[in-house]
């Protein structure tokens, strides 16, 4: 065949015995250099026929929920509570409220991200007929607002009657007269079913001030409010159940007999699904509460773990779980592998666990150790259904804690749960954070996390959309159209691996510059 001919080029690459690069297992099998981590190798790219727009990040968190972005926050207690779970599930992911707190502060938690309804007012000030003006002016003086929807109760729900506006009470001179008298009652109201996109629309058709909605009985449900209508973003992704509207809420539990009441109090509060949380999940204790978990709660979706070899998963298989959470000393503030000796490099511990639990189809996450969007692309690769973050979510507004300020850096406190911080939070008889790494019969608290702070790193709802368009991105330099897409290429050897050597790994960072400043979005 001619090599003066460039259209031979597609006939001559047929000669090769294989596609260049190496197969996963290929990159997996080579023992003797050890276990791999994220930084370790590199996807080779495909060829690119379509925008990064269409590819598709709908991946199992379960064996029964799917989410539309892979993406979870980690139950700790620098990083998830009801804001970060509510926005987590708001933008396709989904949060796990930690459990370093009492069962009721925990169950509180799951009720407020069922109860949430983005953009709608669930629980407006509303006030009763009979309450006089000089009420109303107090009340609008007191929270800077008017427009109160008024009930016959005076209370949320309740019929609506009227809604008493600004202009209602602005220039009448009587604080005697009853709001009932002088109320707006020519009102634009729309149905308990409408949604967000509707009910904004309603709102900027109507020219009102604010939108009652109401059931079928005329009782105030909720109230929309035009000073909000530009912040009423839409959230198309949102992780919802199928039978509600409402958002999906996972949460962690450990796995002592107290945890039992505890997850009856979840599941009392709406959970969806429950992480049972163990730094080394292959304890007979794990594999009885999987047990009565799955036979106590048919509905409820019960993930084990942690787990690094497939002996372990196997374990929490054959008792149950839905699904499996792997890792086992990468997490950014863990020392796990240090003092216990026990572990495993984490590109290696989500291969292992996720060939073995595909074959029983258990979706697997990839937990801790995910530094950058490029490491959330890898632990797709290597297998994982989705991945989980700590330190990279714990600088966000949403996450719980207030910035301050270290060397002149604006950062946010973030701590291993199993550092001697958060153990000691709720002391040592506590069931909560402690019993992830610690034994009721230790006196001495050994220490299998550290305490340090994160940079701010502003809203999720910035974050969240950078870390999804960035996965985006690196599937379309594969010629991949979606995460199912990936996964079957990987296993049928047409995405490529390559290993990375030290030096290339130096190569592929920034390097040779004087100086420069690392901005990762807009
Ligand atoms: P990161 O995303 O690398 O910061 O890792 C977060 C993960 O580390 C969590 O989801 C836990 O699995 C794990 N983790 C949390 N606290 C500790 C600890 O104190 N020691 C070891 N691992 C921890």
């Amino acid at each position: 065949m001619s090599f003066e001919d460039p259209a031979n080029a597609f006939e001559v690459l047929k000669q090769y015995e294989s596609l260049d690069g190496i197969d996963v297992k290929t990159l997996m099998d080579s023992v003797s250099r050890g276990g791999l981590t994220y930084n370790d190798f590199l996807m080779l790219p495909g060829k690119i026929d379509f925008p990064s727009s269409i590819v598709s990040l709908e991946s199992k968190l379960t064996k029964k929920i799917t989410l539309k972005a892979p993406l979870l926050s980690s139950p700790m207690d620098t990083v998830t509570e009801a804001d970060m779970a509510i926005h987590m599930a708001l933008l396709g992911g989904i949060g796990i409220i930690h459990h370093n707190c009492s069962a009721e502060e925990q169950a509180d938690m799951v009720r407020q991200v069922k109860k949430y309804e983005n953009g709608f007012i669930s629980d407006p000030v509303v006030v009763d007929p009979s309450q006089t003006v000089g009420d109303v002016k107090k009340l609008k003086e007191k929270l800077g607002f008017a427009g109160f929807p008024v009930t016959v109760n005076g209370k949320m729900p309740g019929k609506l009657l009227g809604i008493v506006t600004s202009r209602d009470i602005q220039f009448h001179d009587d604080n005697n007269t009853p709001v009932g008298e002088i109320m707006t009652t020519d009102l634009v109201t729309a149905s308990g079913s409408v949604d967000l996109l509707a009910a904004n629309e309603v709102l900027r058709k109507s020219k009102k001030g604010k939108l009652p909605i109401v059931d079928e009985q005329g009782n105030i449900t909720a109230l929309l409010s035009r000073t909000d209508l530009q912040k009423n973003h839409n959230y198309p992704n949102a992780s919802k159940s199928f039978d509600s509207k409402q958002l999906l809420c996972g949460a962690a539990i450990g796995t002592r007999p107290d945890d039992r009441q505890r997850l009856e109090k979840l599941v009392q509060a709406g959970l969806d699904v429950v992480i049972l949380d163990s730094s080394q999940g292959n304890s007979i204790f794990q594999i009885e509460m999987i047990q009565w978990a799955k036979a106590t709660f048919p509905n409820l979706q019960v993930i084990g773990g942690n787990v690094v070899t497939r002996e372990q998963a196997a374990s929490l298989i054959a008792a149950g779980v839905d699904g499996l959470r792997i890792g086992m000393g990468s997490g950014s503030i863990c020392i796990t592998q240090e003092v216990m000796a026990v572990g495993r490099p984490q590109g290696t511990a989500v291969y292992n666990v996720t060939e073995f639990a595909k074959k029983f189809g258990v979706p697997c996450i990839a937990d801790g150790g995910i530094q950058n969007i490029g490491h959330i692309t890898k632990a797709i690769a290597l297998g994982a259904s989705t991945v989980m973050m700590g330190g990279l979510l714990a600088g966000t507004t949403e996450s719980p804690g207030k910035y301050f300020y270290k060397n002149g850096q604006r950062v946010k406190a973030y701590r291993g749960m199993g550092s001697i911080e958060a153990m000691e939070k709720t002391g040592l008889d506590s069931n909560a954070a402690t019993s992830r790494y610690f034994s009721e019969a230790d006196s001495v608290l050994v220490a299998q996390g550290v305490s340090g702070n994160v940079v701010d790193r502003g809203s999720i709802t910035k974050f969240i959309p950078y870390l999804t368009y960035g996965l985006q991105h690196g599937l379309q330099d594969m010629g991949v159209k979606s995460i199912a897409d990936m996964q079957k290429g990987v296993d049928e050897g047409t995405v490529r691996f390559e290993f990375r050597s030290p030096s290339a790994q130096l190569e592929g960072g920034v390097h040779s510059l004087h100086s420069y400043e690392k901005r990762l979005h807009n």
